[in-house]
């Protein structure tokens, strides 16, 4: 029998066969609490019956027929529906079908808009696995390691992260901005930049919120130099933390969106947004792709929106959200290996650090899997690997919520 290849990492070795909202159940029936959601992407819940009944319906008209031969209805309609909640002036709209295609799409596009060579990223940024996102992804090593020649051109500036400096906000932003000015100066000149590409919270980075001042610093540089403000809203977009983008926490103001994971509930499906003005500078045939806009993904994914909508999932995410954070600040209170507990919304983080202030992913990993033997399925992530991260669906309930905190607190507990 094949085997799954040694690269691929299992986090909890459960073999999924049926989900229901935020429960999935294993092929002995075993049910766990899912508060990973497919890595942030079935934010309507497993198996929403809106999001089944949609793409069923769909499948039995046209599951594939490609946007640049003939159109089809469900992705005119998500066009149309996508206008009215995206940032005012974001008018047009790419679609492919993961976070990484739409990195690579947006990383076209503001190259061939500017005529310019250079982008900026910020330190803990994750933009994908191909090999240009890659590029711009400092997350972790093992995304960059042993690829390289990775692409040129992309020139890395400090993220304002109060906990990796040991500093206030107000510190880690000054120094983050002063930073990007000095790269600025020395590495990759205005004339040379065209895009600055950033995070509203870093999520393979830790879930590290940015802030309103570095947004408007960035919007000001990027004003300044006729440089583009790209924003990876494909962790943070549909309602994640709390808001219905990411960026709007901080008034992100972005050139171009990128957004994926919570936008079909689970079908791939991915897109960037820009403004007509912008997205008539790329090339025709520059952007495309075989796969882009699936049918069913388009229909998924306008089921998605009425979900969203119809069920208040934005509110639910804020509101869950201040519920799960001060149940783990709770259990954080008692042990102090659980240095930081943070987030917006639906994505939280547990940074675990040893007794001498030592990124610490063994207990983390520790405690994950604990926790998923007693029934609660999560991830981690971090540079290292040390924070354990919360990222259940939209759809969760209060009683979910204390749950998975009782089983948190057991698993914390059981190991530390
Ligand atoms: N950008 C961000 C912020 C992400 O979190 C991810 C994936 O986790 C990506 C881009 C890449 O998306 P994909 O894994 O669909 O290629």
């Amino acid at each position: 029998m094949a085997e799954l290849s040694q690269i691929l990492k299992q986090a909890t070795g459960v073999v999924a066969a049926r989900g229901v909202g935020v429960q999935l159940f294993d092929e002995d029936d075993r049910r766990y609490l899912d508060f990973t959601a497919g890595i942030g992407v079935t934010s309507t819940g497993h198996c929403h019956p809106r999001v089944v009944a949609a793409a069923q319906e769909q499948v039995g008209k046209i599951i594939h027929a490609q946007y640049t031969t003939v159109m089809h209805r469900p992705l005119l309609t998500l066009v149309d529906r996508l206008g009215g909640v995206l940032p005012r002036g974001l008018d047009r709209m790419f679609f492919a079908n993961s976070g990484s295609e739409a990195i690579e799409a947006a990383l076209r596009l503001t190259r061939q808009a500017t005529g310019r060579p250079n982008v900026i990223v910020f330190h803990g940024g994750f933009h994908g696995r191909t090999v240009a996102a890659a590029s711009m992804t400092t997350s972790g090593t093992k995304f960059r390691s042993g690829f390289s020649p990775l692409m040129s051109g992309v020139h890395v500036s400090p993220f304002p992260d109060p906990g990796h400096f040991g500093w206030p906000v107000e510190q880690a932003t000054d120094f983050a901005l002063s930073q990007l000015d000095y790269v600025l100066q020395t590495l990759s000149t205005p004339a040379d930049t065209a895009a600055f590409f950033v995070e509203p919270v870093l999520g393979e980075g830790g879930y590290v919120p940015a802030n309103e001042r570095f947004f408007a610093g960035l919007r000001e540089r990027a004003d300044a130099h006729g440089i583009l403000l790209v924003v990876d809203e494909v962790q943070t977009g549909f309602g994640r933390t709390g808001k219905f983008w990411g960026g709007d926490h901080f008034g992100s103001r972005p050139d171009v969106l990128v957004t994926a994971k919570g936008l079909a509930s689970g079908f791939p499906l991915s897109a960037i947004a820009a403004s007509s003005e912008l997205m008539e500078k790329a090339w025709p045939g520059s952007q495309g792709g075989t796969y882009g806009a699936n049918a069913v993904a388009c229909a998924a994914a306008l089921a998605t929106l009425d979900v969203i909508e119809d069920e208040g999932l934005v509110q639910n995410s804020a509101d869950r959200g201040t519920q799960l954070k001060q149940a783990l600040q709770l259990v954080a209170d008692k042990h102090e290996q659980i240095t930081d507990v943070r987030g917006l919304g639906l994505m939280i983080g547990n940074e675990f650090r040893d007794a001498d202030g030592k990124p610490d992913p063994v207990t983390a990993t520790a405690v994950q899997q604990e926790a998923a033997r007693r029934g609660l399925l999560l991830l981690t992530c971090g540079a290292w690997g040390q924070v354990v991260r919360f990222i259940p669906a939209l759809v969760v309930t209060p009683d979910e919520i204390d749950e998975a905190a009782g089983l948190w607190s057991d698993a914390v507990t059981a190991v530390l």
